[in-house]
């Protein structure tokens, strides 16, 4: 039987800069399949870097993320989107010049604006965004196989080096991801209704639940299980997080929330006037939708809005993982 070899690392030095839930799965996923030789990480916080120091998710720990990317020769920044602007321009002068600026970011064209009018020319600029996550936050929460299966989306601004763009599909494959392409701006739309919206309607519908818990507060917890359960788990994420996304993606969101409000006007007709056939056809093509995404393999057992669900087994990678083109 042949001998086992691993491949080469892709990288030699990994910069993480933010090291919460994406940015601590990253660095677990890159350690498992041997992708990078060598991982630094910084984080806002002390007590968050000494946490990243204690879990011996990087080989080095800095105080600023500055001091993360020197020598590195990929750099992704895993920070809430709002503040990825104000990273660049911190990093910008002390970049290897070559080097993948990436990040992970839900947004893609605030990204592209904010991140990409900081960086000097001589590194390649390769926005990203892994389409995989939970409601749980910080470094502990992470694990190497929530990629797994997973798409990531990249959205090269027109004019970057197809090299710069091969290389970090090759990162996300290795790490188990499905990756595609496209414009931000298409990113923005597709996302805005894939997870924006249904991440506004889960934190609209715990909201008007607890308004009206005064008198129902212990049904409302006791018989969850009716749907409302999946909805407070979406509910829980991060605030930051989702405050930068809607506040990033705003024009987009707006857009598919004028549809979906005038959706719901419809079947709210439906229900006033009593027009069961209206609310049948309905409820036929979106169950038929369901369908379409269970065959296209993007199944999640429990409606999770496209994130990996932590309490549920996930297929573990090989290790080391070789990336192959059916991913
Ligand atoms: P998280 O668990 O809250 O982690 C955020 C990390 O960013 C923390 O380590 C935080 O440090 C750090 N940070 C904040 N400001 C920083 C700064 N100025 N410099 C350096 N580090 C900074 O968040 P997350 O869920 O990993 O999300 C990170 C990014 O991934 C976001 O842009 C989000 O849109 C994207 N994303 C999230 C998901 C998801 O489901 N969670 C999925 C896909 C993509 P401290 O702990 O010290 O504050």
């Amino acid at each position: 039987m042949p001998a086992v070899t691993s491949p080469a690392p892709l990288f030699n030095r990994l910069a993480l800069l933010g090291v919460g839930l994406i940015g601590s799965s990253i660095a677990r996923a890159a350690r498992a399949q041997g992708v990078v030789r060598d991982i630094a990480a910084s984080a806002r916080t002390a007590a968050t870097r000494r946490r990243v120091a204690e879990l011996g998710l990087a080989d080095q720990v800095l105080d600023t993320n500055a001091a993360a990317v020197v020598g590195a020769d990929l750099v992704i920044v895993c920070a809430p989107v709002g503040v990825c602007g104000a990273i660049a321009k911190e990093i910008a002068p002390h970049l290897k010049p070559g080097a993948i600026v990436s990040d992970v970011g839900s947004v893609k064209g605030a990204i592209v604006r904010d991140m990409g009018a900081q960086l000097p020319a001589g590194v390649h600029f390769v926005p990203a965004h892994p389409v995989a996550g939970t409601e749980h936050s910080g470094p502990d929460a992470g694990f190497a196989e929530l990629f797994v299966g997973r798409w990531c989306i990249l959205t090269p601004p027109p004019g970057t080096e197809p090299a710069a763009v091969e290389r970090l599909t090759a990162f996300w494959r290795a790490l188990g991801a499905n990756v595609e392409t496209m414009p931000a701006e298409h990113h923005d739309l597709v996302l805005a209704i894939t997870s924006h919206l249904p991440h506004l309607i889960a934190y609209t519908i715990v909201g008007t639940a607890d308004e009206l818990a005064e008198v129902t507060r212990s049904e409302v917890l006791k018989f969850s299980a009716g749907g409302f359960r999946d909805f407070t788990r979406i509910a829980a994420s991060d605030p930051t997080m989702w405050r930068d996304v809607f506040l990033a993606n705003k024009d987009a969101v707006l857009e598919m929330l004028g549809t979906f409000n005038e959706d719901l006007s419809r079947l709210t007709r439906a229900i006033r006037r009593g027009d069961g056939e209206a609310l049948f056809d309905h409820f036929a093509r979106t169950r038929a939708i369901r369908r379409g995404i269970v065959e296209i393999g993007q199944d999640s057992p429990a409606p999770d809005f496209g994130r990996a669900h932590p309490d549920l087994p996930v297929a573990p990678l090989p290790r080391p993982y070789a990336a192959s083109e059916d991913n």
